[in-house]
């Protein structure tokens, strides 16, 4: 149950995540010491104040090195068209949001999800999957921040429409421990013009700047950060956030929407800690590709 518990926790307000004084980190491949600058929430708790970077997260959760982990590079080549595969159907009809929240590592919108009002569907899935939140990751700077990446290269921002399958399971909760639970839609974020819809979105930021801030957001039809192409790359994989699930097949939307520079630096705004506590701010909060493992990552489209 504590696995579950975990869980859930890394989709709501509790958090697993503490911040380290001192300790050697390698993420993004650099070796380093000291505070860690590109990954202070990417550590998590494992007793006493012990704590972790995103590449030691196996330590407490063995499942970091699983055979089916996320995120993952998606080398465009090397996926395999596949023609058998159904083109996507996203049902969001109705405007079912109804909070903005600050998760302490990321902000989310949760969805009421007691049907199958705002779901998605064909694709590679046999069943509806209910929308019950969507969250963001993205860097400091413009040159990172998606947890995929296309050919090696990251997108300043990725977001993730997190569903989960309840024809088979009776909560979200135990569909976020099994192996066809949950599936996550990512769409990429570049910067180019500012995007009316957004508007919305980050307008809000503000309500929700220190973490475990939570405020009301409803009618917000997440149907206006898709874009126009649904043409999608798709894998089995994991949660990116402890507690690391192995429950997620992905959808990665090949073509990104766009936001204003401005738009994006309201996200860079946001906080990872505590109206209290000393100010972080809130980037880089992306766990980096992890190996493929023998995974065949399949196309909808002819490349
Ligand atoms: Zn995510």
């Amino acid at each position: 149950m504590g696995r579950l518990t975990g869980a859930l926790n890394a989709f709501s307000l509790g958090s697993v995540f503490v911040h380290a004084n001192v300790y050697t980190c390698t993420h993004l491949g650099t070796p380093y010491q000291g505070n860690c600058n590109l990954c202070r929430e990417r550590v998590a708790q494992v007793t006493g104040g012990t704590t972790l970077c995103p590449s030691e997260w196996h330590k407490a959760y063995p499942i970091a090195q699983g055979n089916r982990q996320s995120p993952i590079d998606i080398d465009s080549a090397r996926a395999v068209y596949d023609p058998s595969l159904q083109p996507l159907v996203i049902s969001y009809e109705s405007c079912t949001s109804l909070s903005i929240s600050n998760t302490g590592h990321s902000v989310m919108v949760e969805f009421e999800d007691t049907d199958d009002r705002t779901a998605i569907s064909g694709g590679p899935f046999q069943n509806p999957f209910r929308l019950k939140q969507f969250h963001f990751h993205w860097g400091t700077t413009h040159s990172q921040g998606s947890e995929h990446t296309i050919d090696g290269k990251p997108f300043p921002c990725e977001l993730h429409l997190v569903h989960w399958n309840a024809r088979k399971y009776a909560t979200f909760g135990e569909a976020a421990a099994a192996p066809d639970g949950l599936a996550v839609v990512g769409v990429f974020l570049e910067i180019g013009k500012e995007h009316a819809s957004m508007n919305r979105l980050t307008d809000a930021l503000y309500m929700v700047k220190f973490k475990g801030t939570k405020a009301q957001f409803r009618g917000f039809n997440p149907k206006c950060l898709l874009p126009s192409s649904l043409d999608y790359w798709t894998y089995l994989g994991s949660l990116t956030t402890p507690p690391l699930n192995e429950s997620v097949t992905w959808i990665v939307l090949k073509e990104p929407i766009r936001i204003s520079m401005k738009q994006l630096e309201k996200f860079r705004m946001l906080l990872f800690t505590s109206e209290e506590d000393q100010r972080i701010q809130m980037a880089n909060n992306f766990r980096p590709p992890q190996p493929l493992k023998g995974r065949i990552v399949r196309a909808s489209f002819k490349a």
